[in-house]
């Protein structure tokens, strides 16, 4: 008989969070929920928490305290509220493993606080590697943390180092779809709106990330997340359009033979597959079918069109407190776009302007991370 995984769901109320619900439902006998937790969306946290039945729920927005509380009034679950309390209960001695799905830089605090009480991580959250990725990966292997990713294209690529751990990798290929606005010229993007960006031709996702993959800074923030989860260096990573989405990713070893993992795209598979590690639990997904995909093409990136992809690059090849830069400057310039406040294509505009304006650091410490945070959102908002 195999032992339940006691599991947090950091922002469990998200796209990922609902989707690794929806996974926990079907494998009852694999995990026992015991910290669920969101931000704005009190109704659905307490409805996961009725069905869940955790230990403990945190509302990260401290005004929905009461409102939370009172819904679980009857239920002998503890409520708590703030972001402090996010980081402080999943130190819990109950957690085994602690999915990561917050959005944001937002998520980087509670994802610290779990790796130093030694729990294991499935890592949705890429902006917690984009931002401080020499740090997390320096205290999970301080505290013999694993980081299992839940990023499709890093699931694949870590799917396809089963196996080949000691073996070294000459180069990753990351998949990109392109986004809705593949094959579209500047002219076309300056006047794309919200509405448009929202539309993913293959994910259904959050609206941050949404709009990242419509720009390409999802990829960006991908090859960077990639670059710390496997250790590569910059030019060790390409990335490769696939409209498709049926290849996730590709490793080429140094013998020159490469390695792809494929599937329908469905954010499931990976979520389950890192919460899951090392077993694949069986599911009962649509299964790919070749013939309704008679062609699986690739083409390259377009990155003057998509400044994006290139910043992204630019930073990570800078380093130090750069990816940082990057990371807050789109997270003002998504939500400016996002209220109409800013054009599509202004995006790159702020992106590139901080990255311009704020200090370099070089080897920055956690302080210096957060003050760069700060101050380069400062910087963005100005500029909007
Ligand atoms: P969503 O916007 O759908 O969900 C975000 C979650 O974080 C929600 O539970 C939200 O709460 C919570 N949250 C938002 N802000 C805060 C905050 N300040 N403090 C605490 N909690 C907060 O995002 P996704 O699920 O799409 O993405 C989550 C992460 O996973 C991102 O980093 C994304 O890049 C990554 N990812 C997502 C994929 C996808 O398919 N969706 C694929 C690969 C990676 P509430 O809703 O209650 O306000
Ligand atoms: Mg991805």
């Amino acid at each position: 008989m195999s032992e339940k995984k006691n599991i947090a769901i950091l922002g469990s109320t998200g796209s990922i969070g609902t989707q690794a619900l929806d996974v926990i439902r079907a494998n009852k006998d694999s995990f026992t929920v015991e910290v669920l937790t969101g931000n704005g969306n009190a109704d659905l946290l307490i409805k996961q928490a009725i069905e869940f039945d955790p230990n403990t729920v945190v509302i990260a927005d401290e005004i929905k305290y009461q409102y939370v509380k009172d819904a679980l009034a009857s239920h002998d679950i503890k409520v708590f509220a703030g972001k402090k309390a996010i980081a402080e209960v999943v130190q819990m001695d109950s957690i085994d493993t602690v999915l990561a799905a917050i959005v944001g830089y937002a998520g980087l605090e509670s994802t610290l606080s779990a790796i130093n009480a030694g729990k294991q991580i499935a890592l949705a959250n890429k902006e917690t590697l984009v931002v401080a990725g020499d740090l997390v990966t320096k205290l999970a292997k301080e505290k013999g943390v694993n980081l299992y990713p839940v990023d499709s294209e890093h699931s694949a690529i870590f799917q396809c180092l089963a196996g080949e751990f000691h073996n070294p990798i000459e180069k990753i290929y990351l998949t990109a779809s392109g986004g809705p606005f593949r094959g579209k010229d500047k002219t076309f993007l300056s006047t794309v709106k919200k509405e448009q960006a929202l539309k993913h031709p293959n994910w259904e996702m959050g609206a941050k990330i949404t709009i990242d993959s419509a720009s390409l800074m999802n990829k960006g923030l991908e090859v960077i997340e990639a670059k710390w989860l496997f250790g590569l260096k910059p030019e060790q990573i390409d990335v490769i359009v696939h409209p498709q989405s049926i290849v996730h990713s590709i490793v080429q070893f140094t013998d020159g033979s490469m390695k792809a993992q494929m599937g329908l795209p469905d954010m499931k598979l990976p979520i389950q597959y890192a919460i899951g590690y090392p077993n694949r639990m069986k599911s009962d997904f649509p299964r790919f079918d070749f013939i309704k995909y008679p062609q699986l093409t690739f083409e390259p990136a377009d990155t003057k069109t998509f400044r994006n992809l290139a910043l992204a690059f630019e930073a990570m090849n800078k380093g130090g407190n750069a990816p940082c830069v990057l990371n807050a400057a789109n997270e003002i310039a998504v939500a400016a776009f996002l209220k109409d406040k800013i054009g599509f294509l202004q995006m790159s505009d702020v992106v590139e302007k901080c990255l311009q304006t704020v200090a370099h650091i070089a080897k920055p410490s956690y302080a210096d991370y957060v003050e760069t945070d700060k101050e380069t959102r400062r910087i963005a908002e100005e500029l909007i």
